[in-house]
């Protein structure tokens, strides 16, 4: 239950002690042949804006018209903004550093060998198309040979060992009722569209969505080894049992209630949902250590399972899992099947116009699979102490600001603000990147075998994650890799968290003053700290545990004042034709409203009165709005903009920066903004905190 700062990209999933142009040149020289060409550095600049636009009408295109109209989404990529651009310069930094390992004479520990022959091997297309399904053949046929619900079971047990999540998903979870201990987490699972309402809309384009899916499967399957007649029937198939599967999954709006996620109960209680399982045989296979009890997140899924099994010979899920096996690897599979998953995922579904160069794909992959192997590298070239202390003080300032907004809020009773003040007072820092680096020495990586690479690290992720059962919950642990340009809020660990790749320019930039960089890092610090607040972090004590800390009629003042951004951000559409989900986006909605008013206190109060010299004509107060307005610039594809308001809980970074600024009287004041323009929200403005 992480909450991230921006959308990661669903395929898969501050301050440099060097200014970041010195970091590039460094990551340049230890390229190999062809580098890629060096982006920009993103960053603030005045000629981003787009003095034509009325900052009252539009503030979004009054910030960033400009560089909108001069970075078009480059071929190979679905959105392109300041993130996206800071996010492609830590990937070239990256690039730099795994081509050097790849070099057996720079092999000179384990974990750079092993970050050099995994990225050497995922770059070898040529071995990956000659060796062909030819490492898959064993598995096929086990396939191809199952019978009974013994052998369907004992197949479920392998492919979870790889990562590869048929049917539901097995792994572990801190308890949501109590934060200090690890159990396991049996989730649903097993879909291949991105989210269950893709199975069930009943306009025109999901219905054709779900057409292409299907000739898509059925291409996968012919390149899988079946005869076309026979890969059309057999995609019908899997598209009828995934439906079935879907059916009693939750969507993701009510996944991010935690009471309808959490239903801990006896391992045997557990079972006999769906007995038709060989229980017994799947915890053997899996491993993880002794249960007698879990949460089981969708019981109702579970149910549903039960009957699908029940009703379905267990010879018909053949081709189902042959599918997923090759859709989950498709990406160290041969070229086949590589153009068929970029042209349904990124091409039909994200809008891509070309495949992203290998090295990118590789890069990434690396980053998923041995992160913190390659993220010590990157922060020994990017990140120094100096950026760990300077983070740590606007942190510090941050949570003065709601400190002191907690006092001044009227709609609280005493009571519930102590509790508030508590659980403020209670958020960890995580800054940068971990102070115990993960052990990667039981995992074996081949040189010249991508796909049992790859496999072999989802049987190491999947193995690291069932041995926490029963154990101390490790606070020191980072759930994204030090090069990512995101951050998180736990509302179990009850900490915030900034990776090192974050901690540059447009988020924070020497250069610029403090106007620029509270607008910007200081309400990314300030969103993540309001999570603990939002309409879900807020039903989670000090401690991390789901338990509610508030008076009836606090919480019902609460949920008047989120109804309000219910209300305006599902007036919002997109460049996708859809309408965003209040609901889905609510709790970053609340933390992007709630980040921006501590990030402008905080900044009232470190100039206590002071005023800065003006900029290209703004003064400070405008400088902060439009620190903030830019570090959201960005083009998208609408078949990316359609994805991410289906089934991302962000909003699109236009109603990210119009949603915020129209609520804020700060703002009309410092635009000089007039009531009846479109960034003034007058009577409607909503404020929770
Ligand atoms: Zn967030």
């Amino acid at each position: 239950m992480v909450r991230h700062m921006y959308p990661r990209r669903s395929c898969r999933r501050f301050f440099p002690a060097a200014p970041l142009l010195t970091v590039l040149a460094c990551a340049a020289s230890a390229l190999a042949q062809n580098p890629p060409e060096l982006k920009s550095s993103p960053g603030f600049s005045l000629g981003n804006i787009d003095r034509s636009a009325n900052p009252c009408e539009d503030f979004y295109q009054f910030a960033c018209g400009t560089w909108i109209k001069n970075n078009p989404i480059p071929a190979d990529q679905v959105r392109w903004g300041q993130f996206d651009q800071l996010a492609e310069n830590n990937r070239i930094i990256l690039r730099g550093i795994l081509e050097k390992a790849m070099i057996a004479a720079n092999q000179k520990d384990a974990d750079t060998r092993k970050i050099g022959d995994y990225y050497a091997s995922c770059m070898d297309e040529g071995a990956i198309d000659r060796i062909g399904l030819e490492p898959l053949a064993a598995e096929f046929a086990r396939i191809r040979a199952i019978k009974t619900l013994q052998d369907l079971t004992a197949e479920i047990a392998r492919l979870h060992r790889q990562g590869i999540d048929v049917f539901f998903r097995f792994s572990s979870d801190q308890d949501l009722k109590d934060s200090t201990s690890v159990i396991g987490d049996m989730d649903q699972g097993g879909l291949g569209l991105p989210e269950k309402d893709y199975y069930f809309r009943t306009d025109a384009k999901s219905a054709e969505t779900r057409k292409e899916y299907v000739a898509h499967v059925a291409r996968m399957l012919q390149l899988a080894g079946y005869p076309n007649a026979d890969a059309a029937r057999q995609a019908d198939l899997v598209m009828k049992l995934e439906t079935a599967i879907a059916k009693d999954a939750l969507d993701v709006t009510s996944r991010r209630d935690p009471s309808l996620i959490y239903h801990r109960m006896k391992l045997a209680e557990f079972e006999a949902l769906a007995p038709s399982i060989d229980w017994a045989a799947y915890f053997t296979a899996m491993q993880p250590p002794q249960m007698d009890s879990l949460n089981v997140s969708v019981p109702v899924f579970v149910k549903g399972e039960e009957a699908l099994l029940k009703t379905t010979p267990p010879a018909d899920w053949q081709s189902y899992l042959i599918f997923h096996i090759v859709h989950e690897q498709a990406g160290v599979l041969p070229k086949g099947f590589r153009d068929e998953n970029f042209a349904f995922f990124d091409k039909y579904l994200r809008g891509a116009k070309e495949p992203a160069p290998r090295w990118r794909t590789c890069v990434s992959a690396t980053d998923h699979d041995l992160g913190e192997a390659l993220g010590k590298s990157y922060v020994d070239l990017t990140f120094g102490k100096e950026g760990k202390d300077r983070t740590l003080e606007l942190v510090h300032q941050i949570e003065a600001a709601m400190a002191q907004d907690l006092k001044q809020i009227t709609w609280m009773t005493a009571a519930t603000k102590q509790k508030a003040i508590e659980k403020l007072n209670a958020v960890s820092n995580k800054i940068g990147y971990p102070d115990k680096w993960r052990d990667y020495s039981a995992l074996n990586i081949v040189r010249g075998d991508a796909l049992g690479n790859s496999l072999r690290c989802n049987d190491f992720e999947k193995q690291r994650r069932l041995q926490k059962i029963g154990k101390p919950v490790d606070r020191l642990e980072w759930s994204m890799t030090p090069p990512t340009v995101n951050a998180y809020y736990s509302p179990q660990m009850n900490n915030i968290n900034f990776p090192a790749g974050i901690l540059q320019p447009p988020f924070f930039d020497k250069k610029m003053n403090d106007a620029v960089n509270y607008g910007a890092i200081g309400a990314v610090i300030g969103h993540e700290l309001t999570h603990g607040f939002d309409d879900k972090g807020s039903e989670f004590d000090p401690r991390g545990n789901f338990n509610d800390w508030w008076t009836a009629a606090d919480r019902k003042s609460f949920d008047d004042r989120e109804e309000c951004l219910v209300k305006e951000y599902s007036g919002f559409e997109t460049s996708g034709g859809v309408q965003l989900n209040g609901k889905l986006t609510l709790g970053e909605n609340t933390a992007d409203n709630g980040g921006l008013r501590l990030a402008y206190i905080a900044l009232m109060n470190d100039l206590a009165g002071k005023t800065l010299p003006k900029s290209g004509g703004f003064d400070e107060k405008q400088q902060f709005f439009l620190g903030f307005g830019q570090i959201w610039c960005s083009n998208a594809t609408p078949e990316s903009e359609r994805l991410q308001a289906q089934t991302n809980p962000h909003s699109t970074p236009r109603y990210r920066v119009n949603g915020v600024v129209s609520n804020m009287p700060e703002f009309q004041a410092a635009f000089g903004c007039k009531e009846g323009l479109p960034m003034v929200r007058d009577g409607k403005a909503c404020r929770t905190w």
